[in-house]
């Protein structure tokens, strides 16, 4: 029997008329990645355009090649993607006619705009550290990564979609990056980007899991709270807008971290909500803090934060890698809504993640899912925000960008 087929671009757009096309679009090319033309890398200006090089995970094609970062659509969405081997039928962006466009099968789609690189970008700290380096960005938010080494890869319990350290050897080797950042240069940094007056709506960190201390992940939190004061040199107001993806870490630690620093916000990501695919997909995480101790973690977290102000991701399509995944998109889509539903009954937000299959994750040869399962998914992890009244604003279309659920918010 042949398996079901899959809804084309528009086909998906006609089944769910009420789903702005464009974050269809956005979510698909999340999906199945982008090539870039030799005419379209022409029109590539290193002078004016964001270059790739600066992110905590790897390309798709396994390139560090000076290529674009990303590029906009035009009702100002960012698509967060990547340069994909043209065997895997990536979108195409070309440069025909004057125009930036992105094709499929050669038939023009869209205009498309490449991302233009912050004014710091180029200028060096007084330790001589390459500012990019320290402090990366995207369109409207500065993006720190403090430690781009993850220590559950020491003995191989990384999760299995990410590259992360195999993306920091290739950046160590080709380009000028260092494993950690110096809280100086993270101070530096931030008040030459904040001279570009309304850029930037909001600072978001980063980083791999440490889970080294005096109680596992001591360390990490310790180094977070160097980092953001740091950061903090740069505002009078006690908090300011920002962001801090961590492993999920005790309340006691929480509490240290919200006490110390302007920190406004949290992300915790449990990546695969469903606990037998998470043992799977996440064997760090699993030893050292495990499934329910995570959500618990995250729940804690609403009392430090507030409700709104604490979320986690999922890498959406993993749920469904054999053998441990789930048997149809259709039972994934029941049961992570369910548990999305009954976390943000506690006032903890899901936002989804278009899994990229990455050449140096262990799930380089899985596929990810169908565009209709991920519009399908991006639409009831916002139906439950709304029906919960949960704000999302701290990882909405203007912070982040790689949520085609959160890029809802700003219309529904
Ligand atoms: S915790 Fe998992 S996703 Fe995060 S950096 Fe480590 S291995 Fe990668």
């Amino acid at each position: 029997m042949n398996a079901k087929r899959e809804l084309t671009l528009d086909e998906v757009a006609e089944k769910y008329p009420e789903f702005p096309k464009l974050i269809i679009l956005k979510t698909d090319i999340q999906r199945r990645g982008v090539y870039y033309t030799p005419a379209a890398l022409d029109a590539v200006d290193p002078n004016i355009h964001h270059l790739i090089g600066t992110d905590i995970f790897g390309s798709r094609d396994g390139k560090l090649k000076r290529r674009p970062e990303s590029f906009s659509l035009r009702d100002g969405t960012s698509v967060i993607s990547t340069p994909t081997p043209l065997e895997s039928n990536p979108y195409t962006v070309d440069f025909i006619d004057g125009r930036l466009v992105l094709t499929d099968e050669g038939n023009v789609i869209e205009e498309v705009f490449y991302w233009e690189k912050p004014d710091y970008y180029d200028k060096r700290t007084s330790n001589g550290a390459l500012m990019q380096n320290v402090v990366g960005s995207r369109p409207q938010r500065l993006y720190l990564i403090p430690n781009r080494y993850c220590h559950f890869w020491t003995d191989d319990q990384g999760c299995r979609f990410c590259d992360i350290v195999n993306n920091l050897k290739q950046l160590k080797n080709e380009a000028e990056m260092q494993t950690r950042v110096n809280p100086k240069d993270v101070s530096e940094t931030i008040k030459e980007a904040l001279k570009e007056k309304g850029r930037f709506a909001a600072i978001c960190l980063t980083a791999g899991s440490d889970f080294h201390g005096n109680e596992p992940f001591d360390k990490e939190i310790d180094y977070y709270v160097d980092i953001l004061q740091a950061v903090g040199e740069n505002f009078t107001a006690k908090k300011f807008p920002s962001q801090l993806i961590c492993t999920a870490v005790t309340k006691k630690q929480l509490k240290r971290l919200y006490e110390n620093t302007g920190l406004s916000s949290l992300t915790m990501d449990i990546e695969v909500l469903n606990e037998n695919a998470f043992s799977h997909v996440c064997p760090g995480k699993t030893k050292w803090v495990g499934y329910k101790e995570w959500k618990k973690r995250l729940i804690d977290a609403v009392e430090i934060f507030g409700e709104g102000r604490v979320n986690t991701g999922i890498v959406s399509g993993v749920e469904l890698v054999k053998p441990f995944g789930f048997k149809s998109e259709d039972e994934a889509l029941k049961s992570v809504l369910k548990e999305a539903d009954e976390l943000a009954s506690y006032g903890v937000s899901t936002v989804n993640m278009v899994w990229i299959p990455r050449p140096n994750s262990h799930f380089a040869n899985e596929k990810n899912a169908s565009l209709e399962y991920y519009v399908r998914l991006a639409w009831g992890l916002q139906e439950i925000r709304t029906e919960h009244n949960l704000k999302i604003d701290f990882d909405d279309y203007r912070r982040c960008g790689n949520h085609p659920d959160s890029d809802l918010a700003r219309i529904f």
